[in-house]
């Protein structure tokens, strides 16, 4: 994360530091991108398991 090098335009400080409550929602905000950036690696791995069942299925049809 690179939220140190923000500035706020509110308060002219680095949001980092959260000096207003501005800082403090653009900070929040950054939080839950990160959280749904870690939510895609299992959405990733849910299509893969879903691809891999219809590539099962589609093996058995052909046997
Ligand atoms: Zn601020």
């Amino acid at each position: 994360m690179t939220c140190d090098r923000l500035v706020c335009a509110n308060c002219a400080g680095p949001v980092n530091e959260a000096r207003c409550s501005v800082c403090r929602a653009q900070r929040a905000r950054r939080h839950r991108d990160g959280l749904s950036a870690a939510v895609t690696p299992a959405m990733l791995l849910a299509l893969l398991v879903a691809l891999l069942s219809v590539a099962l299925a589609a093996r058995e049809m052909a046997l």
